[in-house]
């Protein structure tokens, strides 16, 4: 008998009273137009009420520490299991979580140095650069050192007393440390200087002399330059600094491989130490799937014995996983903040593979970006096997391939914000594709490949690339038209285009998906400036000032400042958020919200969808800036929604949707297709040939096959991953590409979905 998690009278954010049943132990995908409801179900109401009720069963002390999920907008929440989130977030950590660590596979590589390891360092610690045992001196277990660039903090045609020395990063005295250490002459430019005094300029350390700083005399120690620097700044990790203060720094510095570990992070006792000739660095160093054929050789050998056989049984088990979902590419080594978001979402499924947990509800969002669709049907196998352990599994997915996989599909539309949140379809795949939704519709409708491509109006080089695994690529990438970038995932198109090819064309525009606008107060009205010409309208219309129609300046209600919440600190628990009671929310004074335009108040306007406001206001300024915000598929949005609660999709466009009015620019795009349903993409594309038909290049990364089908040039990477791949494999028009029999894309270009 199945069981069901059921769902009744959900009313987060769009949704209308929806009323649901999830088979458990099932693989269930939420599909439908991005903005139609998919998350507010999956992850705002069911996800977050299964982590309310675990929280729930903490004392109230320990409830103290976790963060509050207030109870979801819904009638009932019944049958719920323990929930596991495996987002897209990346996987943070600093330098010393790697792909390695995070699975856990390092530690257990690091038993098996412990017992076969010859000659044996010790035990497991003396083998983790995360371990004073284990760790180089030298660089910290961070395998890189630095330097810091001095050229510019010294101008050698000034003397000491004239302002010589220049640090940006030191604070006023402290650039005045030299002249009054008295150990030089003060009135010689330092381009005279001896050795001797160069070396104590920058390297001098140790010696004591009297600072004075204003009229006080102190006691101090002197610090060269770059002794001073290299203590401040290198001798702790860099990405433990604040932002901004690594950024500052991360222009003086050069960095290059330990000259002790050569980057292995690790002491000379743990290097030495080695199986069947290699050590632990150069296995953490090794593409997985090379790391897999050795490991299998030495279980093979016998060599192991009968004590570390069953860690080669694990280290085999766990490293299988990483192959099966396409990780196979990566390193043990790899810094798990240099992942892209897709791949940190494929890490964290291998994690959770290993775990013996049962009866857990899995949730994925969009699990299929960043993977080709040669691979995709991996990812189908392990959701399979993750349900296969009894676990209930939702994902929200717009790929037809994942789609397929579905044991149950909830389809939610008919379209997004106010005009969705009803559930379309509920049942099984076959079902789905019968159905007269959009999703059914478009599901059985790919598009054609493009033949009547742009000609290109010229091109941009990329010389003989060799960042990552690239092998020397030298390409042509036109401008003028569309072009996109495909291949299999870790074939090197990220490093070609955001590393390389932005290199050597710094002028281009990245339109990505990281969240925009980080204050509380910012929404799409104010981020895209159709607020300023809406309070310019108020302004005129009612002969007032137009800063009154601001909750950021002289209109905000005086008691919260125009946030319409106040917010209230509390020792050790999530500060309390509670609505303003002078202006009940609204942010804006009295006064402000009297004065209307078209009959509606300033207030009514950000309640408004861009959609609606398009419709009430006729000034050709403002519908510009909304018409581009519609354009981009935002139509939905209200403008007063914070900024923060936009996904990393919505972000993407919000921030194309302040472009569309450019010439002559190269915009350069990762995935935009991530959050878009099918029938959204063609809105995306018609976006796109708008860009280049106004003259402007676009290039894509994209294995929606949707869009390279429909691109003027395609430029294929391959053909595998990491040092298997970093080669050009084939460019040209699409329908060149779909007839090219040795392409690992073709296949995908030609079928249909479905
Ligand atoms: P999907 O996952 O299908 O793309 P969502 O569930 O994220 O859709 O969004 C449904 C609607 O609710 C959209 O109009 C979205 O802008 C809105 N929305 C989502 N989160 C919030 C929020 N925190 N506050 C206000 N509106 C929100
Ligand atoms: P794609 O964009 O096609 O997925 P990438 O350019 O991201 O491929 O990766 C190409 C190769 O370079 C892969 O083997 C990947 O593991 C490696 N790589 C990418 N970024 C880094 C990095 N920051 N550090 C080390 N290796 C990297
Ligand atoms: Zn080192
Ligand atoms: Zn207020």
């Amino acid at each position: 008998m199945t069981e069901y998690i059921e769902l009744r009278g959900a009313r987060e954010n769009n949704l209308k009273n929806v009323t649901l049943r999830i088979p458990k132990r099932g693989i269930t995908i939420f599909t439908g137009v991005s903005g139609s409801g998919k998350s507010s179900i999956v992850f705002d109401t069911i996800a977050s009420e299964a982590q309310r009720q675990l929280f729930e069963n903490f004392s109230m002390f320990v409830r103290t520490f976790l963060p509050r999920y207030p109870q979801p907008d819904a009638d009932a929440i019944e049958n719920l299991s323990m929930a596991v989130l495996v987002d897209q977030k990346r996987l943070g950590g600093g330098s010393t979580s790697t792909v390695g660590t995070v699975t856990d596979i390092f530690t257990v590589l690091r038993l098996l140095f412990s017992r076969l390891g010859s000659p044996s360092a010790g035990y497991a610690n003396a083998y983790s650069f995360n371990h004073a045992d284990g760790r180089c001196p030298e660089c910290n277990g961070l395998g890189r050192t630095m330097a810091f660039d001095t050229t510019g903090f010294v101008d050698p045609d000034r003397t000491l007393s004239e302002g010589a020395v220049q640090v940006p990063l030191f604070v006023g005295w402290e650039n005045n440390v030299y002249s009054s250490s008295g150990f030089f002459d003060n009135d010689k430019k330092v381009r005279d200087f001896s050795d001797e005094e160069m070396q104590l300029l920058l390297h001098g350390s140790g010696r004591k002399f009297k600072l004075s700083i204003g009229d006080q005399t102190m006691n101090a120690t002197y610090e060269g330059i770059v002794e001073k620097l290299t203590r401040s700044y290198i001798r702790r990790d860099l990405k433990t600094l604040g932002e901004r203060t690594q950024k500052q720094v991360g222009k003086y510095l050069t960095t290059g491989p330990c000259p002790l570990c050569r980057g292995a992070r690790l002491n000379q006792a743990a290097l030495a130490s080695r199986i069947a000739g290699r050590n632990i660095a150069e296995l953490a160093d090794t593409e997985i799937d090379e790391l897999v054929a050795f490991l299998q050789e030495l279980d093979r050998s016998g060599d192991a014995g009968e004590v570390a056989a069953p860690m080669i049984g694990t280290l085999l088990e766990r490293l299988g996983h990483l192959v099966d979902i396409g990780l196979d590419y990566l390193t043990l080594s790899r810094e798990t903040d240099t992942l892209s978001g897709g791949e940190s979402q494929r890490v964290k499924m291998v994690k959770h593979l290993s775990s013996s947990l049962i009866d857990v509800m899995y949730v994925f969002d969009e699990p299929s970006v960043g993977l080709h669709p040669r691979d995709v049907h991996r990812l189908g196998e392990l959701l399979r096997r993750l349900r296969d352990k009894g676990n209930t599994v939702l994902v929200v997915e717009h790929d037809p391939d994942v789609i397929a996989v579905a044991d149950h599909v909830v389809d939610v539309g008919p379209r997004a914000g106010r005009a969705g949140g009803e559930i379309m379809y509920e049942g099984d795949h076959a079902g789905l594709l019968a159905s007269d939704t959009l999703t059914g519709r478009f599901l059985n409708r790919p598009l054609p490949v493009k033949t009547d491509v742009r000609t290109p109006t010229g091109s941009l080089p990329v010389r003989d690339a060799r960042t990552n695994n690239l092998q020397g690529v030298s390409v042509d990438i036109p401008t003028g038209v569309l072009t996109a970038i495909t291949g299999i995932a870790g074939s090197g198109k990220s490093s070609l285009i955001h590393q390389e090819f932005l290199r050597a064309h710094p002028g281009a525009i990245v339109v990505d998906q990281s969240a925009v606008g980080v204050s509380v107060r910012s929404n799409p009205g104010t981020y895209t400036g159709v607020m300023d010409d809406i309070r310019k309208a108020y302004a005129k219309a009612n002969k007032v000032d137009a800063g009154l129609f601001s909750f950021n300046s002289k209109g905000a209600c005086e008691t919260c400042k125009g946030l319409g919440v106040i917010y209230t600190d509390l020792a050790f628990l999530d500060g309390v958020r509670t609505q303003c009671e002078t202006c009940l929310g609204r942010r804006f004074k009295d006064e402000v919200l009297t004065y209307l335009l078209h009959g509606a108040n300033i207030d009514d306007v950000l309640e408004m969808t861009v959609d609606q406001a398009l419709e009430h206001f006729p000034e050709k300024e403002i519908v510009r800036r909304l018409r581009a915000m519609s354009d981009v598929g935002l139509g939905y949005l209200t403008l007063g929604q914070p900024l923060s609660t936009l996904s990393g999709g919505e972000c993407q466009r919000i921030k194309l949707a302040g472009e569309l009015h450019k010439k002559g620019s190269v915009y350069v795009m990762d995935e935009p297709t991530t959050g878009l349903h099918m029938s959204d993409i063609e809105h995306l594309l018609a976006i796109m040939n708008r860009l280049v038909d106004a003259g402007n290049s676009v290039i894509v990364i994209e294995h929606n096959m949707d869009v390279v089908r429909q691109a003027d040039w395609v430029i294929d990477m391959g053909p595998e991953g990491g040092h298997k791949g970093g080669r050009v494999m084939f460019e040209g028009p699409p329908a060149l590409l779909a007839a090219d029999e040795d392409s690992l894309t073709a296949p995908f270009l030609v079928t249909s979905h479905g």
